[in-house]
């Protein structure tokens, strides 16, 4: 499969940290090694701007990244497949199409599913809001939708499903369309995870665009053009947005890894598999043995990254490797439409367009830095 005797790193996934060491790898090289990414797609989806994307502040260009253009200034091999199997004691993978890989160090970024793709009927009728590629679809029924009355529901009032509601809101006033637009939880925490403050101000804001809340309803089956709740209830919708929790791909399960409850890879504080040193990972697809704490968000793939370049290097090298220790806090921008955000940081936050324009500055340079 390869030519010439070096040996072989193997990237799986563009996730945040894989397109820093990428770039790195434009003016600094592995001694000896290959690198070859291998995704499940060309483009990479920077989410902090997914929910302008859908009210029409981005276009997909502004919000994506070119895999294959980005490998080509490193030298990295790019090749578009799924990874389905890793046999970690053969140092093999084995992707979607057949194909099976050799690698001497291994690293892993590919993210992570949404958990309700797990409730019965959900890939058959539902829409995902990940992989984010889903959005350019989902963006598209609601531009087509017809004039009257389209009830879009979002299940999962997180960061990600109240973004993208308020989005929603925000792209029919530009359609000029009606749409009825409900989120639903499981339970009564919206925006769980941040400051109380947060989330009365975001309820508050759904009464104002309409956006009926409806909390303390699970759903259970997914149905054409409804869903049935396990109280018995049911929610009629023409478009369904599942934004639930995150859960991991079964690669890692599959793969006879160690993995917490959600199929995540355990990894140590050097971001190493804890049975396989020369596998290491970064973002969503983790979970580290001695943090409990790190959510799934893009802001710990960040920080991460810098750390798991240096530790391939120094692996390649022979050497000594550094430790990360995550952050507790981090200041985080949710998106509420119309460039308008909310900012928050532990208890404090801030609302308004400030926040907003703050948000877009971090985010133009965060996705500027692989255009
Ligand atoms: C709508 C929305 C808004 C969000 N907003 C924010 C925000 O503002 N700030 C924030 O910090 N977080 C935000 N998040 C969370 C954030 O998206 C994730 O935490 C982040 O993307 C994780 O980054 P990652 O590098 O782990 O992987 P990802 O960015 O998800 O990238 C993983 C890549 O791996 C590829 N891949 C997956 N499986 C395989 C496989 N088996 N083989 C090959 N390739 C594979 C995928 O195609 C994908 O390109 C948001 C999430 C959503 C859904």
């Amino acid at each position: 499969m390869y030519e010439n005797k070096l040996k072989t790193l193997i990237l799986v996934g563009g996730g945040h940290a894989h397109l820093y060491l990428i770039k790195q790898m434009i003016s600094d090289k592995l001694k000896g090694y290959r690198t070859v990414l291998i995704s499940s797609e060309s483009k990479q989806y920077y989410s902090g701007m997914a929910s302008g994307y859908i009210e029409g502040t981005y276009t997909e260009k502004d919000f994506t990244v070119d895999l294959p253009r980005i490998c080509s200034k490193s030298a990295v091999i790019f090749i578009k497949d799924t990874v389905i199997l890793i046999n970690p004691a053969a140092k093999t993978l084995e992707t979607a199409s057949g194909e099976i890989y050799k690698f001497d160090i291994l690293s892993v970024d590919t993210g992570s599913d949404i958990s309700g793709s797990q409730i019965h009927g959900a890939r058959d009728f539902a829409h995902l809001i990940k992989p984010l590629s889903n959005l350019k679809i989902i963006k598209k029924i609601l531009i087509d939708a017809p004039v009257d009355l389209y009830n879009v529901v979002v299940v999962g009032a997180g960061a990600a499903g109240v973004e993208i509601a308020l989005a929603i809101r925000a792209l029919g006033i530009k359609e000029n369309k009606k749409y009825s637009i409900s989120i639903v939880n499981s339970n009564s925490d919206i925006l769980k995870g941040y400051a109380k403050g947060v989330e009365h101000k975001t309820v508050d804001l759904f009464k104002r665009n309409e956006i009926k809340l409806i909390i303390n309803q699970r759903a259970n089956l997914i149905e054409k053009n409804y869903i049935l709740m396990q109280s018995g209830f049911k929610i009629k919708y023409d478009l369904l947005l599942l934004a639930t929790g995150s859960l991991s791909h079964p690669l890692y399960r599959e793969s006879g890894f160690c993995v917490d409850d959600k199929g995540y890879m355990v990894v140590n504080d050097y971001l190493q598999n804890i049975e396989f040193p020369y596998i290491l990972g970064a973002g969503d697809c983790i979970k580290f043995e001695n943090y409990d704490y790190v959510k799934k968000v893009g802001v710990y793939a960040i920080r991460e990254a810098p750390i798991l370049w240096k530790n391939i290097k120094h692996i390649v090298d022979n050497e000594e490797l550094e430790k990360y220790v995550p952050q507790k806090n981090y200041l985080s921008i949710i998106s509420l439409g119309n460039k308008t955000a909310i900012a928050s940081y532990k208890k404090l936050f801030k609302t308004g367009r400030i926040s907003w324009y703050v948000k877009d500055w971090i985010d133009r340079t965060f996705i500027k830095q692989y255009h």
